[in-house]
């Protein structure tokens, strides 16, 4: 197993620019036992004592391995790889890189053997032989063998404990993940599935962490402990950076914070455009902490939480009282300014949850958000009374996600009602109004606009998932994501009828899918009427400078325009030549 080391030119890998920002840090990739295991340096007086673990570590994974090889009765090709896996697992070129880690490193056993064996891989997968490039995949196995066998692996996100600033890198990240990164050092995100409207580019905005996502083969072409950089401006990582793209992408980083910090001085003047029309700007949030990001930024009041993030990663839901503190500690933080609470949207992508959900062949078109709270009235009952008690805190407005028949919408109607009585009769206070509204994300929701108009106290535009369902484009999905454009006329037409019959009803109509925060949609949604926009907090900076360049009477000029194409291309090249131009700027988000 003798092999040069290998000088390799940086690799571009290409995805979705999921969250801006550009990073530069040492891989640890996420959900595999080697990036989990303990990274402790060891005193000299520790040496010989991690090298017995690691010996022993060596013998124990021998024989589970040997266990494995004899439950296979018949002499199975499997059998035999077993076998050959056992003499390799004493590869004595391993075990060398493994004891140089150890005495001249200063790694703990675990340590030593994940970055021997990263090492090994990583030269024979670099060999232009192919019987040898293949053998990096055994190196990979029986380092992993090896690391069970120490016992002290971490399953998945529970241990993550990073040393320095780090770069994600994992096929998916689920919410919970992502949550769990929040007091580590990671610098940023790649992975290999996902969209903009998808649940880790969602979250890793809200962190205001630079993040790549639909990265196909990410795991494949990067290792753990590689330099690379995450450029979350145009969608790309490099891997290997060579000096100069080093120093090329830092100053790009250094330009994106220099012009993001230039936004954020003027954060507390008006959103108005150039004509004087004002527009009010609110934020997304998914978790308590970023209620102070959100006033930080200038928001004016919190149009989406996203509550479902009290459920995750955690066995149980979380009680009336739990949920109670967290929504009051939120609306103080925000008052005088209102705070619109999301009743909770599990189900779908947004699957791990403290609600057991049984399996579906099509979990977006399945028992998610309003549909699983009408199933489990208990549980969404405890979840109103807490949103109900702490309506005596702030202003409160209550949101249905999903909404997709005006029946969905009476009947929470009618247990709202109950959790106002049941909090009453405890003695506890709440406020005299709670306005209780929708999202309108369910095409069926947009096509019956008027008669929602008429019975919800206001109106949200999901349009992540009104997308999804008009154009019919899993959100999730990296390889359709090229069809699921906001600028699609279906999906123009659709919000102005939500418009037009929201000033008809006298329905307060506001959008809080991530369109908003795209500087070119937004303009565009000023023109089509829209006065109310909720966003991820750091975008709020960005998209006011965007109004505060162009006037009511051109953004209603090009809306006119855009809502006579018949393709999102169309409408977007015709939006870009209005704006693009003194956009540029926020567009690129470079100075
Ligand atoms: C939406 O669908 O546009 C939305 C804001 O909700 P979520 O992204 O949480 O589904
Ligand atoms: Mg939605």
């Amino acid at each position: 197993m003798s092999v040069e080391p290998p000088s390799k030119a940086t690799e571009v890998l290409r995805g979705i620019a999921g969250s801006p920002g550009v990073a530069i840090g040492k891989v640890v990739v996420f959900g595999q036992s080697r990036a989990h295991c303990p990274r402790r340096t060891i005193g000299p007086g520790e040496i010989d004592a991690e090298v017995v673990r690691f010996e022993e570590a060596v013998a124990r994974a021998q024989r589970d391995l040997r266990e494995m090889s004899q439950r296979l009765t018949e002499r199975s090709a499997e059998a035999s790889i077993l076998e050959a896996y056992v003499l390799m697992t004493g590869d004595p070129v391993l075990a060398e890189a493994v004891r140089h880690q150890i005495q001249k490193e200063k790694r703990a056993a675990e340590w030593a053997v994940a970055e021997a064996s990263d090492v090994i891989a990583k030269r024979l997968g670099a060999l232009d032989d192919p019987y040898l490039s293949e053998r990096s995949h055994d190196v990979l196995f029986i380092g992993d063998r090896i690391l069970r066998a120490f016992g002290t692996t971490a399953p998945e996100q529970q241990n993550l404990r990073l040393d320095g600033p780090s770069i994600v890198v994992a096929h998916d990240l689920s919410p919970a993940d992502t949550a769990a990164m929040i007091n580590q050092p990671v610098v940023g995100f790649v992975t290999e599935v996902g969209t903009r409207t998808s649940h880790t580019a969602i979250m890793a905005r809200a962190l205001e962490i630079p993040a790549v996502v639909g990265v196909t083969d990410a795991l494949k072409r990067i290792s753990g402990g590689d330099l690379v950089v995450v450029d979350g401006l145009r969608g790309s990582v490099l891997v290997g950076p060579q000096p100069r793209e080093l120093d090329e992408a830092r100053a790009r980083g250094e330009r994106h914070t220099a012009l993001s910090r230039e936004l954020s001085v003027s954060r507390d003047r008006e959103a108005t455009t150039q004509d004087g029309v004002r527009v009010t700007l609110r934020a997304n949030v998914e978790l308590p902490a970023e209620a102070i990001l959100a006033r930080d930024h200038g928001a004016e009041g919190i149009g989406l939480y996203r509550t479902e993030f009290l459920y995750i990663d955690r066995s149980l839901p979380p009680t009336e009282d739990q949920q109670f503190e967290i929504f009051r500690a939120v609306v103080e933080t925000m008052r005088p300014m209102p705070v619109t609470l999301r009743t909770f949207d599990i189900g779908g992508d947004k699957f791990i949850s403290s609600l057991k959900l049984p399996p579906e062949m099509n979990p977006m078109l399945g028992l998610r958000a309003v549909r699983l709270a009408l199933s489990q009235p208990e549980v969404f009952l405890e979840h109103l009374r807490a949103m109900v008690r702490a309506s005596a805190y702030g202003e409160v407005k209550i949101m249905i996600p999903m909404i997709a028949s005006l029946s969905e919408l009476r009947q929470v109607r009618v247990l709202l009602e109950q959790a106002i009585e049941q909090v009453k009769a405890r003695g506890l206070p709440c406020a005299d109004e709670i306005p209780l509204g929708i999202m309108v994300e369910v095409p069926a929701a947009a096509v019956l606009v008027d008669l929602f108009a008429q019975e919800a106290s206001f109106m949200s535009l999901g349009t992540n998932d009104l997308v999804q369902y008009t154009l019919a484009v899993d959100r999730t999905s990296r390889s359709l994501a090229y069809l699921a454009s906001s600028f699609d006329p279906a999906i123009l037409r659709l919000i102005r009828s939500v418009v037009r019959a929201g000033e008809g009803w006298s329905c307060p109509v506001s959008i809080c899918g991530a369109m908003a925060s795209d500087p070119l949609a937004a303009v565009l949604l000023v023109g089509l009427g829209m006065r109310d926009f909720s966003m991820e907090a750091a975008a709020i900076p960005e998209i006011k400078e965007a109004l505060r360049r162009v006037t009511l009477v051109e953004a209603e000029a090009v809306a006119r325009e855009a809502l006579r194409f018949g393709t999102s291309d169309e409408v977007e090249h015709c939006v870009a030549e209005a704006f693009a131009p003194r956009l540029y700027d926020l567009l690129t988000g470079e100075r």
